[in-house]
């Protein structure tokens, strides 16, 4: 699934093709993805320029001064750049195509994205108006996810991938912050000390700039012919790796589910 440093890793590798350029034309080959794609986009787009692209949690923005794309990945979409001589295949669903000859394009295999369209004010829509604050900025501290668990009886995983309380802190990241902080992930986030946050709080933040960091040093690939951004991978402590001696302690770490995801964990060096 892709996390927040892919989306963000994604937003800066579209953002130079796309911004005050001219939206040519809009080509929908598949509506039905997991909300139906607006047939209205096809006239709603075109002559319009796009101002813009940001980033709340993992929707990318793109605006115009007409109105905002709402842009989702789901489970297994990813956003390329292409030249207009590249010819789509099955999964690309979605595609703008701009005055300068690319294309921006939507790949979803499995179908669980989104494109949606909205002239309201972006903030206020219904999918953004809730999100927590941002992991990298001085919104997200220890006081306030310390003050926002108190009353919260939910496992500190679950809490921290709760995107209404901090955005972006998906399965794998929340796997590898907890056993950096030593916490364990099925831990009551009410019963989790000011001091562990500060710990949380200050690994959550590290693993995404890294990770964002490492995208960054793939984005010169972001336009390549084929398309692909090159994604990167992450050097992993725990997550995918049960049976496999701890890296702090050399004790087997454990594997549970929590809320159907899979959670990886060492009951040894979490507490
Ligand atoms: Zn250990």
């Amino acid at each position: 699934m892709p996390e927040l440093p892919e989306v963000e890793t994604s937003r800066c590798g579209i953002e130079p093709h796309i911004i005050n350029n001219k939206i040519n034309g809009v080509v929908i080959r598949q509506k039905k993805i997991r909300w139906p794609i607006p047939v209205s986009l096809k006239k709603n787009l075109p002559a319009h320029t796009t101002t813009s692209i940001k980033r709340p949690g993992k929707y990318p923005l793109p605006k115009t001064s007409k109105g905002t794309l709402i842009i989702h990945l789901g489970m297994s979409g990813s956003l390329h750049i292409v030249s207009n001589k590249i010819s789509a295949e099955k999964p690309d669903h979605f595609e703008i195509a701009f005055s300068n000859g690319k294309l921006l394009r939507l790949r979803d295999p499995r179908r669980f994205g989104a494109v949606l369209w909205t002239r309201q004010d972006i903030e206020k829509h219904k999918l953004i108006e809730n999100l927590g604050p941002e992991p990298l900025t001085d919104e997200f501290t220890a006081d306030y996810i310390h003050q926002a668990s108190r009353k919260r009886k939910v496992a500190i995983k679950t809490f921290i991938m709760n995107s209404h309380i901090v955005v972006g802190v998906g399965n794998i990241y929340a796997n590898e912050a907890l056993f950096m902080a030593s916490i364990h992930p099925g831990r009551m986030s009410s019963r989790v000390s000011l001091a562990s946050y500060k710990r949380l709080v200050e690994t959550i933040k590290d693993i995404l700039q890294q990770a964002i960091e490492q995208g960054g040093t793939t984005l010169r690939d972001f336009s390549r012919e084929d398309g692909k951004p090159g994604y990167f991978q992450q050097k992993l402590n725990i997550y995918g790796k049960a049976g496999q001696p701890c890296t702090n302690c050399k004790q087997p770490i454990k594997q549970i589910r929590q809320q159907q995801r899979s959670t990886y964990y060492c009951s040894h060096c979490q507490n």
